[in-house]
This record gives structure tokens, sequence and C-alpha cells, in this order.
């Protein structure tokens, strides 16, 4: 199968050829006949899975024409973070360089009086996060002769929140307009807001549920929680790892953790909530360039980036959500390329694991590194406490007992999340 056959038009086969696509993805052969036919689409696909060319090309291709005198909005793509949406619209703009259309970047943290000028000029498509769309809506953007609306990576926008944003956003479109809804999983939150926005959508399932990607060689370590930071600089130095993404569970053992790195001389960047936009895009930007080694992450500030190549991804703690490990270990193995993800298990995690294994259908291999020895005689319950206590002090100032909630699954703990 090709791009062409397909039905994708020559001056996007011409750009995307530039960029090395020789054939479509599994989500690329699915959406684009369908997008091409305006049929609405309920699409579970990962990131890295090719899904940005299997909604943006053949909704390139819809928009084609343009009144040059008098551009109006009719694409809208949503995504939940800046840095998501940043990657949508570099993508976007290479595939549609050899077209005559204005796409334009609606994003918090930039100015947005120079984007109600950019506005002003004319544009085709917008590719924006909820808040500052809305924001722009409040202030006169006119949404009327939208004709796709692109809801990517749903499910997150969703758990961030955004379900507000999207429900006053949805009136604002004429009542006729093609809907085209991307999430990674298929979460009860995600059916519910697809049966208002969609209408009667095509489904496209590329992958397994919550299956993580097959190229991906899983590995876990176990390690003792005091010693994983040594181990994961040992790890990165004796292996080599040039770039490596690390994902911790809270802010905190993010930041503590790249301070820990640094003193063992790794050039290391951090990527969190309480960052500011400009410095996780800095971040981001010096990791991809190869200005820094390793790149420290949470789950929520990381999703959806666009790392191109990445070989490498450590669990350096597991998520509070098993499908998160889904999300973080598909930063790797990307497009078909073989990638690693590693987990540093304590024995505290040991059980928590198994969630995931069950969401995944598979079981991690776990394995030890020589000089990196677990303690036999550190117990569970030894650890417990003391680690519970210790995470939540960095996290909140609230009293230990209120904010730590029992779940009837002993190793779930619900904490401020990154
Ligand atoms: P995405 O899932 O859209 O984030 O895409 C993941 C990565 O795969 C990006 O780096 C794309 O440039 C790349 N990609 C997308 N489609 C193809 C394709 N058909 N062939 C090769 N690479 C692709």
């Amino acid at each position: 199968m090709s791009f062409e056959k397909l039905g994708v038009m020559k001056p996007l086969l011409s750009a995307i050829k530039e960029l090395g696509y020789e054939h479509p993805t599994t989500i690329q052969k699915r959406a684009i006949p369908l997008v091409l036919a305006k049929k609405d689409i309920f699409a579970t696909a990962q990131t890295g899975t090719g899904k940005t060319a299997g909604f943006g090309l053949p909704m390139l291709q819809r928009l084609r024409h343009t009144d040059e005198n008098n551009r109006v909005i009719r694409g809208v793509i949503l995504s939940p973070t800046r840095e998501l949406a940043i990657q949508i619209y570099d993508d976007l703009t290479k595939y549609g360089k050899n077209l005559n259309l204005k796409i334009g970047l609606l994003v918090g943290a930039k100015d947005i009086d120079s984007q109600r000028k950019m506005i002003s000029k004319g544009l085709d498509i917008v590719i924006a996060t909820p808040g500052r769309i809305i924001e722009h809506t409040e202030k006169g953007l006119n949404l009327k002769y939208v004709e796709i609306f692109v809801l990517d990576e749903a499910d997150r926008m969703l758990d961030m929140g955004f379900v507000k944003e999207i429900k006053r956003l949805h009136p604002l479109l004429p009542r006729k307009h093609q809907t085209l809804l991307f999430s990674a999983t298929f979460s009860d939150k995600v059916r519910k807001l697809s049966k208002l926005i969609l209408n009667k959508p095509a489904f496209i399932e590329t992958s397994k549920k919550n299956s993580t990607v097959d190229t991906i060689n899983q590995i876990a370590y176990m390690v003792d929680t005091n010693r994983k930071a040594e181990l994961l600089a040992y790890l990165i130095g004796s292996r080599n790892f040039n770039q490596v993404l690390v994902f911790t569970r809270t802010k905190a053992s993010a930041d503590e953790l790249a301070k820990e790195l640094k003193k063992d001389g790794l050039k290391c960047g951090v990527i969190h909530g309480d960052k500011t936009k400009a410095s996780r895009l800095k971040a981001l930007t010096q990791f991809k360039e190869g200005k820094t080694r390793v790149l420290v992450a949470t789950d929520i500030a990381s999703r959806g980036l666009d790392i191109e190549h990445l070989p490498y991804v450590i669990n350096y703690e597991l998520p509070s959500i098993p499908e998160d490990y889904v999300h973080r270990v598909g930063r790797t193995g990307r497009a078909g390329r073989e990638g690693e993800a590693i987990t540093l298990l304590d024995i505290y995690e040991k059980y928590a694991v198994k969630d995931i294994e069950i969401l995944i259908g598979q079981k991690i291999p776990k394995d030890v590194v020589e000089g990196f020895e677990p303690d036999p005689t550190i117990r569970r319950k030894d650890v417990d406490e003391v680690k519970l206590k210790s995470e939540h002090k960095k996290d909140t100032k609230k009293p230990f007992k209120k904010h730590y909630k029992k779940t009837t699954n002993k190793h779930r703990r619900v904490t401020k999340r990154g």
C-alpha cells in the first residue's frame, strides 16, 4: 500500500517523500481514506504510530482550496499541551509546504495580541491548546466556518480537566462539521465525550487495547530505593546512552534526580508541571539538539512529546496510573524503530508493576545489575511508611494521614502528580 493509493495528492506526496515517509503506517492506512471521505472518526492510536500524518495529510488535502483574500478558519486541531501543539504545527507545516494554506499556533504563554494580529491577517488552520483558543473566542475568534475539528490525545485532555473547554468550544462550531478524535486509550471518559461530539464515527483501533509497541524491549532492574540514582547514572555511563528520557512519578523527585545526575556530571534537563512553559520548551529543545543527554520528566508534562529516534526510556519510578506506563514507553521505538524501556524497580514497586503487566498483557522481564543487587534484609513493610512519608513531605504541605488515601489495592497511592 502506498500513500498515492490512499488518495494522497501530489503536493503532499512530494513533501512527505522529502521527510522519508515511504510507506503509510497502520493508522495512516486506515484514517486517510476515511478523513478524505469526510467521515467522523474515533481512533485509538498512541503517539509514535504516525497519527499526526494520519489526520494531518487528509485534513490539508480537504482544506487545500483557500480564498487568499479572505481566509477563514476551516480547521481546528486541539492539543492538551503546548509542546504537542508545536509538534503538530511543525509537522503540518512540513506536510503542507507545497500548498497555499496558512497555519497558526494558538498556545498559552505566547503573547495573545500578536496571535490576534496573526488571526486578523487570515488563517486556514489553527492548532491550539484548549485554554488559549477559548480566550481567543472570547475576543471574537470566529469558528463558524470550521469544517474539520480534531481532538488529539483526547484522553489526556480529559485527564487534565479540559472537558469544560471542549464543551464550551463545541457549540461555537457549525452544526455540520467533521470531527476526528484521537486517544491513546479507550477510557470511559473518552467514550462519553465521543458520544457528545461525534456523528456516526468510524472506529479505528490500531493496536491491541493498551498494548505496548512491539518493537520495544522492556526490562526491569530490581534495586534498592536509595541506590536508584546511582544505578541510573551507572547505566547511562556504562552503556553510553546519549539521549535518554527518564520518568519520575512526582515533580519533587524529578528535581531531586536532576540535581543528583548533574552532580555525576551528566547534562540534564527537567520537564514538569511547575516549570514555566518557556523552560519546558527550552529543556525539550536542548534535549532534542543533543545539548543535554538526559531529560527528566513527569507523566503529564511529557505526554505527547515527539522526540525522533529516541532509543531509551527509563522509568526511574513507576507511574501512579498503569496506563501512563504505556504512554511513557511509547516515547521510544517510534514508527517501527527499535527502542528500549528500562524500569528501575524497588521492593515497594515490585507489587505495583503487576498492575502494569496485567494492563499490557505481558510480563516485564526482571533482572539485577551486578553491584546493585537489592539488600535482601530490607522488607517491604519497612520501606512503605518511610518512603510514603518522605515523598509526601516533598510533594504537599497537607498532613500525611489525610493526604494518603487508602485504596483496596494497598500499593496504589494518591499524591499530587506532575
Ligand atoms: P506521530 O505518531 O504522529 O507522533 O509520529 C511519530 C513519528 O513517526 C514522527 O517522527 C513522524 O515524523 C514519523 N512518521 C510518521 N509517519 C511516518 C511514515 N509513514 N513513515 C516514516 N515515519 C513516519
